[in-house]
């Protein structure tokens, strides 16, 4: 558990003019729509920005303020902090900002208000904890090998930290394993360090949904937000090569991910997706206190038997979000109006200051 209280937020909380919120975030990852939902809520909007990267937000015009720094780690700086409160700032954080900010710097020195559960964000960050929540909810995971020994199919070995899969590759037997971590250290893709913590998974053979969730604290309510798949390099260019090709190049794909897809999954396996979504809330509820709050995402891969399997979450505003700044399908039918992730967390937040409820949705 981290420095920063519930109880120093909610200090600050109550010194903030409620009819003078600002809603701000990190200028990166999904900022845009963030802000740009904040706006049409009627909020006023602030962007931390790094030098540099100005651009989009000017040319989009969705931010009332700007706080410039040198590097975008400086948002947990004092003297941004000091700015961001004297905004009235509640600060709605993404995967940007976690991976920019440092998640210790995050629990321990950053005394600004944040929508959502500062707690669970280690939760997703380190493998075990995320495994944990799935398998306390019971929710459908790639299978584990506890060592290379035992490969008798098609695995994925992942290693730590999400370096945009990097260094992660798939073998069908134990000498495939060997060989492969031989070719990974000699490219200096992976050290020594890494190979004792190499993660071994079942490889599922499927397709990619990520799946986009809003759990409201207010409403206790899981609400399906939209839904995206991947776009990811060297992989998806990869396989625009002929399959003798391929093998002839001998290529080690990796997954960094370039942008998205907006998708939509057959109506019959939307059950299952309410089903996990709500499997994962409940689980949160017990492992990680008061539970989700706000946005977050379960990757997942479909298989042919038709079996959606989870293989990592974001318990906060995932980056596929950025398919449906205007709306999803499954928006459109909760909502009947153009609803993104970032307007529907600025919802929450008019809401919880109307209803006084605030300190529920706050950390
Ligand atoms: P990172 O977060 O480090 O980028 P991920 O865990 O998201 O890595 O995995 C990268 C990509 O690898 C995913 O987008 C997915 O396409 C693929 N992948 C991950 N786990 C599996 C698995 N068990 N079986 C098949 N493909 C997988």
């Amino acid at each position: 558990m981290g420095k920063v209280k519930k109880e120093d937020i909610l200090d600050i909380l109550k010194g903030y003019d409620k009819e003078n919120i600002t809603i701000a975030t990190l200028g990166s990852h999904t900022s845009l729509h963030i802000l740009e939902g904040a706006k049409e809520e009627g909020f006023k909007t602030a962007i931390v920005c790094e030098k540099g990267r100005e651009v989009p937000y000017k040319r989009f015009d969705v931010a009332d303020e700007y706080i410039m720094v040198d590097n975008f780690r400086d948002i947990v700086d004092e003297e941004v902090q000091e700015k961001l409160k004297s905004m009235n700032a509640i600060v709605v954080p993404h995967g940007s900002f976690v991976a920019y900010a440092g998640l210790d710097r995050v629990e321990d020195d950053f005394v600004v208000p944040m929508f959502g559960n500062r707690d669970i964000l280690r939760w997703e960050a380190e493998r075990d904890l995320e495994r944990q929540l799935l398998t306390e909810g019971n929710v459908r995971i790639p299978y584990k090998y506890s060592d290379p020994s035992e490969i008798d199919r098609a695995v994925m070995v992942k290693f730590p930290g999400a370096r945009g899969g990097r260094g992660y590759f798939v073998a069908s037997s134990t000498e495939e394993f060997n060989q492969k971590i031989e070719a990974m250290k000699s490219r200096g893709w992976l050290e020594d360090e890494d190979i004792a913590q190499a993660h071994i998974e079942e490889y599922v053979a499927g397709c990619n949904y990520c799946i986009h969730y809003f759990y409201s604290a207010l409403n206790d309510e899981v609400e399906l937000m939209g839904m995206d798949s991947r776009y990811e390099s060297s992989i998806d260019g990869f396989v625009r090569m002929p399959a003798k090709d391929q093998l002839d190049i001998s290529l080690s794909p990796s997954y960094v991910v370039t942008g998205n897809h907006p998708a939509v999954i057959r109506e019959s396996l939307l059950p299952q997706v309410f089903d996990i979504g709500d499997k994962l809330v409940e689980s949160a509820k017990k492992l990680v206190k008061p539970g989700m709050n706000g946005p977050f995402c379960m990757q997942t891969l479909v298989n042919d038997d038709l079996e959606v399997i989870c293989f990592e979450i974001s318990a906060r505003t995932d980056g596929g979000t950025n398919t449906f700044m205007g709306g999803s399908p499954y928006s459109y039918l909760k909502y009947n109006k153009p609803m993104s992730m970032g307007r529907r967390v600025a919802v929450e937040i008019k809401t919880a200051i109307k209803e006084g409820k605030l300190d529920k949705i706050i950390t």
